[in-house]
């Protein structure tokens, strides 16, 4: 397969798409982005690495981090994770609060915010610096050691957060938090303004492809644990937009309103593209249509 002419295709045809996303304007400070940022990398277990555009440029990886948080909090405690958060779609925007007083404080999966919410509980729980074991852990399964965050977009977050401090104090209410809440909170906005390029990321979600070991060989989750969390990717990586993105692109994978998107492939590659402008479901448009064009061009879907 000739994979670097196919993304040069792929790249070449989205960017003469009419689209009309939008930049999230829901934190201040990432509302300040280049809206015409654009990068797309392919990482295959084989060893190849293809990029085009933007893609050694980091951004706010935002939601994608939900992913591997999720992998830290699953690493340590595995199924007792599922007692506090559950594995269903939600079929609702990421940050909505309707379901959680019907469900009674259990959020739907660990990738709307609630559930997300619940996990970061969990690491702040299981790690002594769970910042600072966060990064390490990034910088780890990325190979790259000056991976950070973005202290501007986490108290831009922080100022204007209220929802999720609705989210959390409504959790809490219900008993499914168990720190204090500004605590938790504190390290959700850190893990979302996380800066990472789609070439960091594709290095980063390497283990998920790869039966839970990282390149150099070390096991962060057993096969069958990886398993699952691609199935919760594929399932609610897209929040109520998840549907559509395993109809199109059949992949696994998890998207964040930085614009950026990570999919992959078991066994075989990991793919990430980003840009910042979103469609209405807070997902990035031109990166669903790349990955819907790379996954058709190449008959490289799950599917
Ligand atoms: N930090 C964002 C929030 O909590 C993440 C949302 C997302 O990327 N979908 O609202």
């Amino acid at each position: 397969m000739h994979f670097q002419s196919i993304l040069n295709e792929v790249y070449t045809e989205v960017l003469a798409m009419n689209l009309d996303g939008k930049v999230s304007e829901s934190i201040p400070e990432l509302s300040k982005i280049n809206p015409s940022k654009f990068g797309i990398h392919l990482t295959t277990l084989e060893g190849g690495n293809f990029g085009i555009g933007d893609s050694n440029e980091r951004f706010s990886i935002q939601s994608v981090s939900k992913t591997l948080t999720l992998a830290m909090a699953f690493s340590k405690l595995g199924e007792k994770v599922w007692e506090r958060v559950d594995v269903e779609p939600s079929g609702d925007p990421f940050n909505s609060l309707v379901q959680l007083e019907y469900e009674k404080g259990i959020p739907r999966n660990p990738f709307i915010n609630a559930g997300a919410i619940v996990i970061a509980d969990m690491i702040v729980t299981l790690y002594e610096n769970p910042k600072e074991d966060f990064l390490d852990f990034l910088r780890a399964i990325s190979g790259s050691d000056t991976i950070n965050y973005n202290p501007r977009v986490a108290q831009s977050e922080k100022d204007t957060g209220f929802r999720n401090r609705a989210l959390a104090n409504f959790l809490k209410s219900f008993g499914n938090i168990e720190n204090d809440v500004d605590e938790v909170l504190d390290f959700y906005f850190h893990q979302c303004s996380v800066e990472m390029s789609c070439k960091e990321l594709a290095q980063a979600f390497y283990f998920f492809a790869n039966a839970g070991k990282t390149k150099e060989g070390n096991q962060i989750l057993t096969e069958s644990q990886t398993k699952r969390l691609n199935a919760i990717m594929q399932t609610c990586g897209f929040y109520d937009e998840s549907g559509e993105f395993t109809y199109k692109v059949g992949l696994p994978g998890k998207s964040g309103i930085g614009g950026g998107i990570v999919a992959l492939f078991p066994k075989e590659f990991i793919i990430a593209t980003w840009n910042p402008r979103l469609n209405e479901k807070g997902n990035s448009e031109l990166g669903m249509h790349a990955l819907e064009l790379f996954t058709t061009k190449t008959g490289m879907s799950i599917f």
